[in-house]
């Protein structure tokens, strides 16, 4: 079967993988120069179905409401930007807070990510493919008792889901995480989840996208996807300016996707939610991080990736903007230095912003979309990395004929 992936994100390099592993033609295209230079370029890092959950929840609204006057909040609204699509994406996400919708969307994000980093570790052991990863599960951190005792409503969802869990106390945290005995800031636990994993999403897409070359998928780069069209149920696309046919087009070009679906009458509501991140070198390892923590005041995750630190977090609802604003650096720095006050010795920063694709209820579309050449893979918001290997198992799957270990529902 001829493929051709659109986008060349984690998302699609996923895709092209698993796609050509099971023996079909295989082509993917993107704007970009490489693999894994838009989203997947420098995120958290983490590997994390144990914190998969929507972003609309019940609890929402209310604490929307307060971070709108707070210094360092996780999320901002640019408002003077603010246009059609933001607010039907917002008032798309308030439908979703209510507790059945939550349930629901939670239930499904964590079948996919559980799912997919079960596949990534196959991969890895297939492929031996290396990309400064560890395996030493993520650190929720509480620094007040209030967000430590709200952690037993989490504990009800964790074991509900049968995922493994510890409850820490500050020894407990010191004991993992052996440089946060330096903190600046008072902390009181944390909640571990061992089963979650780290690495560098952009050295991985760039591996797999060499080890993917290598089975016979031809990358096109510097290449754009100009238009989509559509006759009689078939899609077709112009490719820097030349018609494309195939028996299946794969979009998975992140948070721009929307912008080629609606072309042939696919409506996917998909907002692009800015994050930012700051990575830099560690000079002393035992005054570093060990693996991922998600410090729970700032809503800001923290990841060694091999000899660096990568402080990434925030949501910025601004369009495509993509200004790097120092007032949000300033909250990365924040949370990071009152936890690790001495791990780089050095005035080396890359601040780096990018923009989560995401959906109303966090549940990416991963599958055929009502034309039958069209399949997606698209709106992995804030989990795309963790999501990508599965979200790409399935879809192959679809593509050879084969029933998908995992169906998402929509
Ligand atoms: C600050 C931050 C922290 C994050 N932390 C984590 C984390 O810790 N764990 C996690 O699991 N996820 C995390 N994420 C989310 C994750 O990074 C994304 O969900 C994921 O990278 C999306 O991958 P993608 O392949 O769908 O999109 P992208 O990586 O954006 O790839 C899309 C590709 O499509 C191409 N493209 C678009 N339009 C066209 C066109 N017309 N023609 C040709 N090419 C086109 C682009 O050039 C791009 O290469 C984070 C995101 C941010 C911003």
């Amino acid at each position: 079967m001829k493929v051709v992936i659109l986008g060349a994100g984690v998302v699609g390099v996923t895709t092209a993988y698993y796609a050509a592993c099971d023996g079909h033609d295989v082509t993917v295209i993107d704007r970009m120069s490489g693999p894994a230079l838009e989203t997947s370029f420098a995120n958290a890092g983490e590997i994390s179905p144990g914190y998969a959950a929507p972003w609309a929840s019940p609890d929402v609204p209310k604490k929307a409401l307060k971070w709108l006057f707070m210094e360092h909040a996780p999320l901002i609204v640019q408002f003077h930007k603010i246009n059609p699509a933001m607010v039907a994406w917002g008032l798309g996400m308030l439908r979703n807070c209510t507790p059945a919708r939550y349930a629901e969307n939670k239930s499904q994000m964590v079948r996919l990510a559980t799912y997919s980093r079960d596949m990534l570790r196959d991969l890895r052991a297939a492929e031996g493919i290396a990309y400064d990863h560890r395996t030493q599960g993520t650190l929720q951190l509480f620094r007040t008792q209030k967000q430590y005792d709200a952690a037993a409503r989490d504990i009800e969802v964790l074991k509900a889901g049968g995922i493994d869990f510890e409850l820490l106390d500050l020894a407990g945290c010191h004991g993992v995480e052996p440089g946060l005995a330096h903190a600046s800031d008072p902390l009181v636990g944390g909640l571990r989840l061992p089963g979650d994993e780290t690495g560098d999403c952009f050295k991985f897409t760039n591996a797999l996208a060499a080890i993917a070359e290598a089975k016979g998928v031809k990358f096109r780069w510097n290449t754009s996807v100009d238009a989509l069209s559509e006759s009689g149920g078939v899609v077709s696309a112009r490719i820097a300016g030349e018609r494309v046919e195939a028996d299946a087009f794969v979009l998975a070009c992140g948070s721009w996707s929307p912008l080629l679906a609606r072309q042939v009458g696919v409506h996917l509501p998909v907002y692009p939610v800015k994050g930012y991140s700051i990575t830099m070198p560690v000079t002393e390892d035992a005054l570093a991080p060990q693996s991922t923590l998600l410090d729970e005041t700032f809503k800001v995750a923290t990841t060694r990736l091999g000899d660096r630190v990568r402080v990434g977090g925030m949501a910025e609802l601004a369009g495509f903007d993509r200004s790097l604003n120092p007032k949000r650096q300033r909250t990365l720095e924040r949370s990071v230095f009152s936890l690790f006050p001495d791990l780089a010795k050095t005035e080396e920063r890359a601040f780096w912003c990018g923009h989560r694709p995401m959906t109303p209820n966090s549940v990416p579309f991963v599958g055929r979309s009502k034309l039958k050449n069209l399949w997606l893979n698209t709106g992995h918001g804030t989990l795309g990395w963790t999501m990508s290997c599965g979200s790409a198992r399935i879809v192959a799957d679809g593509l050879s004929g084969k029933t998908p270990q995992v169906s998402l529902e929509r």
